[in-house]
């Protein structure tokens, strides 16, 4: 498997570093780091305070393929490999194909890896982050969206404006 290639969600080292109020929904990531461990920090931050569905691997792929097939894009392979335990999935764009560590991934982890496959651009970045956002609204609720959208505008990181994630 040529793990090098793969686009994947790590664990934040940066979890520690983040502060966010219990009551005023403030979230500051107070180290300067990559947009990599900055969308991270931000997703597990969301994950705590507004958790996805975790699913079966076999309820993952059926929720996969409809996805694919709403999106007018080929049903993404996925399989479930030992991996490191910083790495969360990994996306192979080469092979159409998710890779998760754990036997019930999160629809979170799901929606990012799959925002892998479709953006143009690899990494973290705004296309990313906004496809993410996309997929959360589409698939999970718009209330889910527009607090990540919050949380990522909150934490310096680009994204398109909400009203273009439709
Ligand atoms: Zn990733």
């Amino acid at each position: 498997m040529r793990m090098v290639q793969g686009t994947g969600r790590g664990r934040s080292s940066l979890v520690g570093a983040m502060v966010w109020g219990r009551n005023d929904r403030l979230v500051r990531v107070s180290v300067a780091s990559s947009a990599a461990d900055k969308t991270y920090a931000v997703e597990d931050a969301f994950e705590l305070e507004m958790s996805t569905r975790v699913l079966s691997l076999d309820e993952s792929a059926q929720w996969l393929m409809m996805i694919a097939e709403n999106e007018g894009v080929d049903h993404p392979h996925l399989s479930r490999a030992a991996m490191s335990r910083s790495l969360l999935g990994l996306a192979f764009v080469d092979e159409w194909c998710i890779t998760v560590r754990k036997k019930k991934p999160s629809q979170l982890l799901l929606l990012h890896e799959m925002a892998h496959l479709v953006c143009a651009n690899q990494g973290h970045g705004r296309e990313f982050r906004t496809q993410v956002v996309t997929y959360l609204r589409r698939y999970i609720s718009l209330t889910h969206a527009l607090r990540l959208h919050e949380l990522f505008v909150g934490a310096g990181l680009t994204i398109e404006p909400f009203a273009s994630t439709k």
